[in-house]
């Protein structure tokens, strides 16, 4: 069993300390160190690595049937609400801190990122409807909230079913279940405490 479908690289946590150092300099109003080390965090290294990673679902896949592994449900069994509510989202980052539980890399709201692109619009580019235009730093970075058991198979969007992911762990694993993934529970081993805050000093 693996941690995550994909290994972190070592740029992937340059381009972290690169956006912490960027938040940094802007706090000291040092907008040009800021704009500089934005630059940095937006590494080929890192967009190439998650694109298209993040598409190619399929090629995750380890085994197609698991056996005892959870299926797909009816529409009348899966719980109402896909959405995960605000006070759950709160819950389960104070728990999970601003971290993947998965791979582990240090993640970012998209509400800091929105921010960044406002106030350093070239050196945060971000167009939704084409990833080629995104910042890759906070692409990679970008805070997520995932179904461990899929929506689809009954998974509820409750604290015990949702932790804190990066956009590859949640993006990627799509509808497959952690056991056609080969990825391990994230929720059977202890979320690790780091000193990050995910840039919330920005807010
Ligand atoms: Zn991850």
């Amino acid at each position: 069993m693996r941690l995550s479908i994909k290994e972190p690289i070592p740029e992937i946590f340059e381009a972290w300390e690169a956006l912490s150092s960027a938040a940094d300099a802007h706090l000291s109003e040092n907008r040009e160190l800021a704009d500089r080390f934005l630059r940095d965090a937006d590494s080929r290294v890192v967009w190439s690595w998650l694109n298209p990673a993040w598409e190619d679902v399929d090629q995750h896949v380890v085994e197609a049937h698991p056996s005892g592994d959870t299926h797909t449900v009816a529409k009348s069994e899966r719980d109402p609400d896909r959405r995960i509510r605000a006070a759950v989202r709160k819950e389960v980052l104070q728990r999970d801190g601003f971290r993947c539980r998965y791979c582990g890399i240090p993640i970012v709201s998209a509400d800091i990122r929105k921010k960044l692109t406002k106030l350093y619009p070239e050196a945060v580019p971000w167009i939704n409807s084409d990833p080629a235009k995104q910042h890759a730093g906070l692409q990679c970075l970008w805070l997520q909230f995932d179904h461990v058991i899929p929506h689809s198979h009954g998974g509820l969007s409750d604290a015990e079913n949702v932790v804190v992911s990066c956009a590859l762990c949640n993006f990627g694993k799509h509808g497959f279940t952690l056991r056609q993934l080969g990825v391990s529970d994230p929720r059977l081993r202890e979320p690790i405490s780091v000193a990050w805050d995910g840039l919330e000093r920005l807010r």
